[in-house]
């Protein structure tokens, strides 16, 4: 058993794509910073961001209905939409800086075009979705959506889904061309390949146990070297705690006041998979439905076309459930585990202000194939159960805290990034909208943490994120541009975006 010390500027716990992208970001901000990387698992991008356990959306609320919510007087807020897609900018921004300096060499080799459709049934979510269009198609970053009520229009929109269908109510839908299907099992796996060429240590097969404040002022981590059985020392002045699911039990053990009466909430999910290739032929889009009462947003119903492994396939899901796992690959105590004296009474109230979401969680776990087939029926009349299989997705754990509003053990349903007070260590919690925000959320992590250098490292963030500052929905030209140039730069649209951008120019953008 050997007794491994060293010492490091930053040390990133997981190899998911958050780490990906802070580590990424940080090597173009401040190359000669040392790194190192512990995963417990083999190989990066193995938990949430791998392909199979997640649904590849590019969210940018295109067509998620649960980012646009319906107000008391009728009228929309439209507010979440617009902000997750201004973060789903950022990303595409990050990316196309990628593809250009051959970091990224071939972006198709993680996100592809596809149109975004939201779909509903019944007068009443009708008129919803003609609301939310009126809404959303005038603001720049929804530009070129479409709406239909005709049902010979939606059969030309999705084929597989109109088929065989008996219409007793009205129907609609929107569509808009410029959504994405985004492997980022890939593209996490790209990063930690250039960051390994950038001399970044990746232990793989390592697993952190502890997390301690030195007397130095260091963090100290206890790390199990998964391979030898040796337990290691490892230091450095900033921690990333990037575990996904498993950042929770590791931010508890940092001690902060910041980790204190929090809480998680495991959901599980499953994905139906179809394997006959003559069926996915017949569809291409991201088809997203309205989520049924009672059920968790992140159990809106929704058809994808993939691209996976160089293969088209299609994904019907998430089906969510639960178990108390953290992780896919986690343990049965991890939720028991979680709780402490300092969030007991978080926990009970959430338990108790949380019994028909379980109730419902656990009822959709108990769910046979078949039913779970009749779910898909509602998307696909003709599915027949031999054309699909069903496969496990990645673990969810949503945060659970005290707010004003909803007072004690609140579950949350977006993201968080808790930081220590001097900046030295921050974990990300909750999973949504998720990968697709990576680059915005590590840049909330970057200001909160490194404020003093924040002013220095700007002109390399603004070269890598022209748009880092402003706001697209309110600067139509601009968007145009960016757009135009990601959509270029990504292999997002045809020849004619090539074209409008071979002037290198564009790419400044003046603040
Ligand atoms: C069913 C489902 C559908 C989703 N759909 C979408 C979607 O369509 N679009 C989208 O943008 N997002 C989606 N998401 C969310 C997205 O997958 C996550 O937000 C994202 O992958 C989280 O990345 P991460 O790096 O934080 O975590 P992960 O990818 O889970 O990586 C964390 C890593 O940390 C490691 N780790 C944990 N604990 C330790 C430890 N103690 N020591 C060492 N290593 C450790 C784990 O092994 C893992 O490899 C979905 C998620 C799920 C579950």
């Amino acid at each position: 058993m050997s007794n491994r010390q060293t010492e490091t500027d930053v040390i990133l716990i997981g190899a998911g794509i958050m780490s990906a992208t802070l580590g990424t970001l940080l090597k173009e901000l401040v190359p000669d910073w040392k790194i190192t990387v512990f995963e417990k698992l083999e190989g990066p991008g193995e938990e949430s961001s791998n392909e199979w356990n997640n649904a590849g959306t590019g969210h940018s609320a295109l067509c998620e209905l649960n980012y646009t919510v319906e107000k008391p007087d009728g009228s929309l807020d439209i507010s979440k939409a617009i902000n997750v897609n201004e973060q789903f900018q950022i990303s595409r921004q990050f990316w196309s800086y990628l593809v250009n300096r051959n970091i990224i060499r071939n972006p198709k080799d993680f996100i592809m075009p596809l149109p975004h459709i939201s779909l509903v049934e019944g007068e009443k979510d009708v008129t919803f979705l003609r609301k939310r269009f009126e809404a959303l198609s005038n603001n720049p970053l929804f530009q070129g959506m479409e709406f239909s009520e005709d049902n010979g229009k939606l059969a030309e929109w999705m084929p597989l889904i109109m088929e065989g269908r008996r219409v007793d109510e009205p129907m609609a839908a929107t569509k808009i061309d410029s959504g994405t299907d985004v492997n980022f099992g890939a593209l996490t796996r790209i990063l930690f390949d250039h960051l390994k060429n950038q001399k970044v240590d990746i232990k793989y097969k390592h697993q952190v146990d502890d997390i301690k404040r030195a007397s130095n002022g260091l963090w100290e981590l206890k790390v199990w070297n998964m391979a030898t059985g040796a337990i290691e020392r490892h230091s450095a002045k900033f921690v990333f705690i990037g575990g996904g699911g498993g950042s929770l039990p590791l931010l508890q053990k940092t001690g902060i006041p910041e980790s204190r009466h929090i809480g998680g909430f495991p959901v599980s999910g499953l994905f139906l998979v179809c394997n006959n290739p003559d069926v996915v032929e017949q569809h291409h889009a991201k088809v997203y439905g309205k989520a049924k009462v009672g059920a968790p947003p992140m159990s809106v119903p929704h058809l994808d076309t993939r691209y996976i492994d160089d293969k088209k396939s299609l994904l019907f899901g998430p089906f969510a459930g639960f178990t108390p796992k953290f992780l896919k690959t986690g343990s049965n105590m991890d939720l028991i585990n979680s709780v402490k004296p300092n969030n007991l009474v978080t926990m009970l109230a959430a338990g108790a202000k949380n019994i028909p979401l379980t109730k419902y969680l656990i009822e959709q776990l108990m769910l046979s194939k078949e039913q779970r087939i009749e779910e898909l029926r509602e998307f696909i009349p003709n599915a027949r159960s031999e054309d699909w299989d069903i496969i496990v997705a990645g673990q969810r754990v949503q945060v659970i805290k005290d707010t004003v509003a909803g007072g004690k053990g609140t579950l949350q349903f977006g993201t968080e990034v808790v930081s220590a007070a001097d900046g030295s260590v921050a974990a990300l919690l909750g999973a949504s909208p998720g990968a697709s925000t990576a680059v915005h959320v590590m840049l909330e992590v970057i200001k909160k943490c490194f404020p003093q250098h924040v002013k220095a490292w700007e002109p390399k963030i603004m070269e890598m994120i022209p748009s880092y500052g402003l706001k697209l929905s309110e600067n139509q030209e601009l968007f145009n541009e960016l757009h135009a140039f990601t959509t270029w730069a990504l292999g997002l649209g045809g020849e004619s975006s090539m074209a409008i951008h071979e002037n290198e120019e564009r790419k400044t953008v003046s603040h």
